[in-house]
């Protein structure tokens, strides 16, 4: 209580949740990817250092953590979706993604409906896909966990966001032990999150955002973190 509204300070905050690699990881004891550089522009653009503060997804995505003040602004490959829009304020789309279903070589699982137990992260629209599906998943706080879960036979198979699907089978190098198979279009969207009512900081964002996408600095920082 007392803590709304109270985290204009020097600097500007920014949730996020770590290890979602490549968006954000954590390398030699910082927390680092593609959404932390473009929290870095739009923090230059507020003329504030930014601090980053890793917390779970679900206070992200139930809008609590910036509620409550523990930050200003979230990044955290989050999906904009209707249900968020009510207790978030959402930056123009800034990536598109698709969920990807994943299992082991080895494993028969061939679609959703084959695999008895399915991973998922916590607070996510890849969650909420299976439930959807009419399967009850197991439900994993970071996106290391579930990925370990599927490599120790835990689950048998796990759904999640298509581009850090990407990154375990190339840069982790993982596809001689998992198989991706099936893209599920969910056709997401990812965008920033600020406190609802926030318009000076959202403000702030989408111009960031904007320039970035103008002055060719998304396209060198897309390159940089995905490749290509
Ligand atoms: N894009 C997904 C969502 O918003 C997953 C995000 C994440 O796990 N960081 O639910």
């Amino acid at each position: 209580a007392g803590q709304q509204h109270t985290a204009h300070g020097n600097s500007l905050k920014l949730c996020t949740n770590a290890p979602f690699d490549p968006f954000e990881f954590e390398q030699d004891g910082t927390i680092v990817g593609f959404d932390i550089d473009l929290a870095r522009l739009v923090a230059k653009a507020a003329g504030k250092p930014l601090e980053v503060v890793n917390v779970d997804f679900d206070a992200i995505s139930d809008g609590s953590a910036l509620r409550e003040g523990r930050c200003d602004l979230a990044a955290a490959g989050i999906t904009i979706t209707p249900e968020r829009q009510r207790q978030v304020d959402f930056s123009r789309p800034y990536f598109e993604a698709s969920q990807a279903l994943l299992t082991r070589k080895k494993s028969k699982v061939k679609s959703l409906k084959d695999a008895d137990q399915v991973g998922v992260q916590t607070g996510t629209t890849g969650l909420d896909y299976v439930r959807q599906e009419g399967l009850e998943p197991v439900e994993y706080d970071d996106s290391m966990e579930q990925l370990l879960a599927l490599q120790t036979d835990e689950v048998d198979a796990l759904v999640q966001d298509r581009p850090v699907v990407a990154v375990w089978l190339t840069k982790f190098k993982l596809s001689g032990e998992l198989k991706l198979i099936g893209s599920l279009d969910t056709g997401e969207q990812y965008g920033m999150a600020v406190r609802k009512g926030d318009d000076a900081l959202l403000g702030t964002v989408n111009r960031a955002l904007d320039a970035a996408r103008q002055d060719g600095t998304y396209e060198r920082l897309y390159k940089q973190w995905f490749g290509g």
